[in-house]
C-alpha cells in the first residue's frame, strides 16, 4: 500500500562539526587526531542515496524550523541551554560529557534538528501526511535535562512530543527507540510521566553502561512505563523482530497510544564501529513494517521516525533507504550490497539466550499490567 511520507532533511545538519575526536576520544597524548565516529557522513550519504534512488521523488519534503527557547526549556534545565548557546557562540565545546564536541554554530544547528523532527510530527498529528522520517543531525535520545550526552545535545524526540502536548495535539504518547545504544534521555525525562510509554531496545551495558537494565521501570504511578530490553551482543534480525512482536506490540496495544515516535539509529548494524549487533538493512526494514502495522492498528498509522546513531558511512544509506522504503511501501530497486556477507549470516537468526532476555523484559511488563494478554 502507498502512503504519504514526510521527509525531512537540511543540509546544515552536516554542518555540524565535531571536530578531531579520534573515533570516540578526544585526540591528544598518544591519541592522534582523527575524525569523530560520529561526522556528516552517514547521514549525508543517507540522504544522497534517498535523491540517487529516486525515492525523493515519493517523498513529502517537510521544512525543518528552528525550535524555540520556550521548546527547550519545556525539556531541559535553563542552566543547559545557556551552556550550549554561549559555548556554541565562542567557536565550539562540549555537550556535557567530554565526548559529544561541536563547533561554531552547533546550538542553532541543534535548534533546526529539534524542529526536524517536531516539523515532521506536526505533519504526521494534522494528517499532512500519514506518516514521516526525520533525517536529523545531531541526534537526541542521550541527551538529559541538564546535560548533552553521547553525541547529543537536545532530545529532539521529547522536545517535539512537548511541543505537541503544549499545543494541544497530543497526550498519550509511545516512544521505541531501536539504536543500539539505550535511550537515557527519554527514559529520564519520562521517568515520573504515566502518559509517555517508553520503550528502548540495546545492547546490553553499550552506552550509557550503566543504564538500560530490565529493572528500570518508571516511576511512581508511571511505574511500567520504561521497558528496557538489554540484548546481548550478536544480537540480528530474529532477535529484534522478536522485541517488536512480543514486548513492543502488546505494550503498545495496551498503552493505546495517539502517537507513536521511533527514535530510529542504524548502529545496530554489523558494520557500525560502535556496536556488535547484526541487523541488516532487511532486518531494519522488517522492524519498521512491524511498527507500520502496529501503528495502524493503535493510533491511524500516525507514526514519526526521528533519526538518532549509525556510524558507518557505508552501510547507513542502505539502511535508511530500506526503511523508507517500508514508510512509502515503494519499492526503490536498491540492493545492499552488504548481503553478499550478512544476508545469510545465521545470527540473522533468533537465538535462545535472545529470547529469554526479551521474555524477561515481557514477563515484567505483563506483572506490572503493560502487557494484558
Ligand atoms: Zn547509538
Amino acid at each position: 500500500m502507498a502512503r504519504k511520507t514526510g521527509y525531512v532533511w537540511h543540509e546544515q545538519y552536516a554542518w555540524h562539526d565535531t571536530g578531531t575526536h579520534a573515533g570516540v576520544y578526544p585526540a591528544g597524548g598518544f591519541v592522534q587526531p582523527f575524525q569523530n565516529f560520529e561526522s556528516p557522513e552517514s547521514k549525508a550519504r543517507f540522504a544522497g542515496l534517498v535523491e540517487v534512488s529516486g525515492l525523493i521523488e515519493h517523498l513529502t519534503r517537510v521544512p525543518a524550523r528552528k525550535v524555540e527557547i520556550e521548546d527547550l526549556l519545556r525539556v531541559h534545565t535553563a542552566g543547559h541551554v545557556e551552556r550550549i548557546r554561549s559555548q556554541s557562540e565562542s567557536g565550539g565545546g562540549d555537550a556535557g560529557d567530554g565526548f559529544s564536541p561541536f563547533g561554531a554554530g552547533s546550538f542553532e544547528i541543534a535548534r533546526l534538528a529539534a524542529g526536524g523532527t517536531l516539523a515532521a510530527a506536526e505533519a504526521v498529528v494534522d494528517g499532512v501526511v500519514d506518516n514521516a522520517y526525520a533525517l536529523v543531525r545531531p541526534p537526541g535520545h542521550h541527551a538529559e535535562p541538564d546535560q548533552g550526552r553521547g553525541y547529543c545535545l537536545f532530545a529532539n524526540v521529547p522536545i517535539a512530543i512537548e511541543a505537541l502536548r503544549a499545543a494541544g495535539k497530543v497526550k498519550r504518547v509511545a516512544i521505541f527507540d531501536y539504536d543500539v545504544h539505550h535511550g537515557n534521555g527519554a527514559q529520564k525525562i519520562y521517568w515520573d510521566d504515566a502518559d509517555v510509554l517508553h520503550i528502548s531496545v540495546h545492547q546490553n551495558q553499550l552506552f550509557p553502561v550503566d543504564s538500560g537494565m530490565v529493572d528500570e521501570t518508571g516511576g511512581g504511578t508511571a511505574a511500567g512505563t520504561n521497558i528496557n530490553i538489554p540484548l546481548p551482543a550478536g544480537s540480528g534480525d530474529g532477535a529484534y523482530w522478536a522485541v517488536v512482536e512480543n514486548v513492543v506490540a502488546p505494550a503498545v496495544r495496551a498503552f493505546s497510544p495517539e502517537l507513536i515516535l521511533v527514535s530510529s539509529g542504524f548502529d545496530a548494524s554489523p558494520m557500525d564501529p560502535l556496536g556488535r549487533m547484526s541487523v541488516t538493512s532487511a532486518g531494519f526494514k522488517g522492524i519498521a513494517e512491524r511498527l507500520l502495522g502496529l501503528a495502524d492498528e493503535v493510533c491511524a498509522g500516525k507514526i514519526v521516525f526521528s533519526h538518532e546513531g549509525g556510524y558507518s558511512p557505508v552501510h547507513v544509506p542502505f539502511c535508511g533507504v530500506a526503511v523508507l522504503e517500508a514508510l512509502t511501501g515503494i519499492e526503490t530497486g536498491v540492493q545492499d550490497p552488504a548481503d553478499v556477507s550478512f544476508g545469510a549470516s545465521p545470527t540473522r537468526e533468533l537465538a535462545d539466550w535472545q529470547q529469554d532476555v526479551i521474555e524477561q523484559s515481557a514477563q515484567l511488563a505483563r506483572a506490572l499490567g503493560m502487557i494484558i494478554d
